[in-house]
């Protein structure tokens, strides 16, 4: 049996922020807990690595844009390589459509994109340029994050233990681990530990997946990346010489299947990427693979203290923007942790307190 002052359970971004944070506010005792043999194997690891501000919650996007300006500053000590490459953020969406939450009006056309990919579609659509955003070093900010941290791999966290209403710790099989404070920060399996908390298995994963082209004659790797928002959403940005390419699925799934590629995928590549690359239409994937991407039911994340567990916090649901937003998560959930409240203007509209009385979802 072992006790430590805090316990994390999962050594993905949301879990290896939040351990950064609590470590520079003078938190050192602290044990990350990762059922995997390597932290960040899942959705950490299998995203587009877009770095994107224009976020449709303003919550997030206040976030979004602390944590880019960090990672963006981030000094030698945190990160010898930079984070975040700069080649610039195309939005694009249908005319008068959806993109009332942008955050300005239309600063860019569709003839810039083509200056850069002249395969892009001619249609006539809104365009925002984000000349200082662009792709993050995903692999290098997780490394940074845990940099000194203890993470226990190949270690399932099973059941929280409890002092009555009180968290003391943790089951991992036979053994014990307790601790002063508990975040769960488990990605996609959050709905597991719900049942034992204030929460109500409100977690809905969903797969999504992305494919890198075979290299293309006409990319370079300083391409900007294009997100075309609205009902045909798609990405793509450069990478490894051809284009990594999402067709933005989003299908709810067990967290286990999760990683599972669907047959029909191929498909549905080729119908966007023939709407909005019609001479691209073609490409075939040469890597594919998918991730989930984990939500709440308003699609703010969830980040705080535990509504009717005490010393129990939350850092889940990050959805489709957690590796942006990583650094302010942690900070948030460092400050309620250690000050026992958190003064951020985004930090009601992520409480965990916002969501007890949302009914049980159906089970997946
Ligand atoms: C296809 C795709 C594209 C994306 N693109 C972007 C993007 O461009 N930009 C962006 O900002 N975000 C993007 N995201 C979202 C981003 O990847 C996620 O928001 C983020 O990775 C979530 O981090 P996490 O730590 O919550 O989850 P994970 O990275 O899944 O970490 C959770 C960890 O908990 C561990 N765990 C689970 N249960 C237990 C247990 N019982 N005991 C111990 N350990 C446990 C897991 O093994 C895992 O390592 C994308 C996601 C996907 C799938």
């Amino acid at each position: 049996m072992s006790s430590h002052q805090v316990i994390i359970i999962g050594a993905g971004i949301a879990g290896a922020a939040t351990a950064w944070s609590l470590k520079q506010a003078g938190v050192d005792d602290i044990l990350i807990i990762e059922q995997e043999a390597h932290a960040g194997l899942h959705s950490s690891s299998r995203n587009a690595a877009i770095l994107r501000t224009a976020i449709e919650q303003p919550a997030l996007t206040q976030l979004a844009i602390e944590s880019a300006d960090f990672y963006r500053n981030a000094s030698s000590s945190f990160s010898a390589q930079p984070l975040i490459d700069e080649v610039g953020l195309f939005i694009t969406a249908e005319k008068d459509s959806s993109a009332r939450w942008m955050p300005s009006s239309p600063n860019s056309s569709v003839s810039e994109i083509r200056a850069h990919y002249p395969d892009f579609t001619d249609q006539d659509i809104d365009v925002w340029h984000f000349a200082n955003e662009g792709t993050l070093d995903i692999h290098g900010l997780l490394q940074s994050f845990l940099k000194g941290q203890t993470v226990r791999n190949n270690c399932k966290v099973d059941e929280l233990l409890f002092n009555n209403d009180i968290a003391a710790g943790v089951r991992c099989g036979d053994e014990e681990i307790y601790a002063q404070q508990v975040v769960i920060a488990n990605g996609g399996w959050a709905n597991h530990l719900c049942s034992q908390t204030g929460l109500n298995q409100l977690f809905r994963p969903h797969r999504r997946h992305l494919m890198v082209s075979a290299p293309l004659a006409q990319i370079t790797h300083d391409l900007p990346v294009v997100w075309a928002t609205g009902s045909n959403e798609f990405y793509f940005r450069p990478e490894s010489g051809g284009l990594l390419i999402s067709a933005c699925d989003h299908e709810l799934v067990d967290p286990h299947y999760g990683e599972n590629i669907d047959p029909n995928i191929i498909d549905l590549f080729a119908k966007k990427t023939e709407y909005w690359l019609p001479s691209l239409s073609h490409i075939q994937p040469k890597h594919l693979w998918s991730g989930l991407r984990t939500f709440s039911p308003d699609n703010n994340f969830i980040v705080g203290p535990d509504p009717s567990i005490n010393n129990l916090y939350w850092a889940a649901g990050l959805a489709g923007h957690g590796m942006t937003c990583a650094y302010a998560v942690g900070q948030m959930l460092s400050a309620w942790m250690c000050d026992k409240k958190c003064t951020h203007p985004s930090a009601n509209d992520l409480l965990p307190q916002r969501l007890v009385d949302i009914p049980r979802l159906a089970s997946i």
